[in-house]
């Protein structure tokens, strides 16, 4: 019989687990009873503050589909991603959000995509961004604007990490060792068939984002430098451009100092002594004293 791994990520998500376990038992009951399908669960506790791991535990005591991995501290998404797929003894694996933000009742849409239409992976993408705030959508615009100019490949804006995907482009995406994953751009970069689907955004069904503006705003960056070599560039470009001038102004001072002295250091000289001492000096030579005798 095959199997389908759905992989859970879960920073202090207690009150979400069990509406999320629900609500996917009621899909698996409903959508796939028609089908010769299992599923397995694996949840990876993300160093939870709150009872995510009792949540989890209470799970597992009464399902044995149920499996888990618990972080010793918050190491992010992206690390519990990679966990999650390392773990999955599934033939298909997909990834969802504990908020049920990623819906579950798309899921056997996604499935006939693979099994009946031959694609590797069914991805998603977000059309609206109703609920979100409108300066974290903007923010997103910008970055997907500028990731797709300076990128090979595409990078969809919108997109979820929510897929199901089969277990080839799995060991294809566990295979890249990044160690700042970006998993939206790892998911392109490895190529396969892959069919996006589209779904108005869902707002999370209990507790809090987790993602503060700055903790997006460095995710951004890991995805633009782990994907282009355009900000090595425009750096080298910017080291290039300074040292020319720096040089061009060197020249420039040298050949002023040796066609017309150098008529500032005798009033520094003079100020500094001035403004330290009180003196009234007068002349260059008796600075000169001042300082070196
Ligand atoms: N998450 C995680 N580790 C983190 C942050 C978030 O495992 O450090 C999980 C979180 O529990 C949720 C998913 O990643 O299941 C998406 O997080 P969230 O809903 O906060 O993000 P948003 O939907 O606001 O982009
Ligand atoms: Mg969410």
């Amino acid at each position: 019989m095959e199997k389908i791994s759905v992989v859970v990520s879960c920073y202090n998500e207690e009150k979400s687990i069990p509406l999320f376990y629900e609500e996917m038992e009621n899909v698996i009951s409903k959508d796939f009873s028609d089908i010769d399908v299992c599923f397995e669960y694996i949840f990876i506790n993300d160093g939870s503050k709150d009872k995510t791991l009792e949540a989890i535990k209470k799970l597992r005591k009464k399902d044995e589909r149920v499996r888990y991995i618990s972080f010793s501290r918050n190491f992010g998404k992206e690390a519990a991603m990679l966990a999650g797929l390392e773990a999955a003894t599934g033939d298909y694996i997909t990834l969802m959000d504990a908020d049920l933000q990623d819906p579950p009742k798309l899921l056997r849409e996604m499935y006939n995509w693979i099994v009946e239409n031959n694609y590797d992976c069914v991805a998603t993408r977000r059309v609206s961004r109703k609920g979100e705030p409108p300066i974290r959508s903007f923010f997103s615009r910008i970055f997907y604007k500028l990731i797709n100019k300076v990128t090979d490949f595409e990078m969809v804006d919108g997109a979820r990490d929510y897929r199901l995907m089969t277990k080839q482009v799995k060991d294809a995406v566990i295979s890249m060792k990044e160690y700042n994953r970006f998993s939206k751009g790892l998911t392109s970069f490895v190529g396969f068939d892959t069919k996006w689907i589209e779904y108005e955004n869902v707002e999370r069904v209990a507790g809090e984002t987790k993602w503060s503006f700055w903790k997006l705003f460095k995710y951004a960056l890991e995805g633009i430098t782990a994907f282009s070599t355009a900000p090595l560039a425009l750096s080298s470009i910017l080291g290039l451009f300074f040292t020319l001038v720096s040089a061009i102004l060197i020249l420039f001072i040298i050949i002023k100092t040796l066609v017309y002295g150098d008529p500032t250091s005798r009033m520094a000289f003079n100020g500094m002594y001035n403004g330290v001492y009180g003196w009234n000096s007068t002349s260059f030579t008796w600075n000169y004293r001042a300082i070196f005798v």
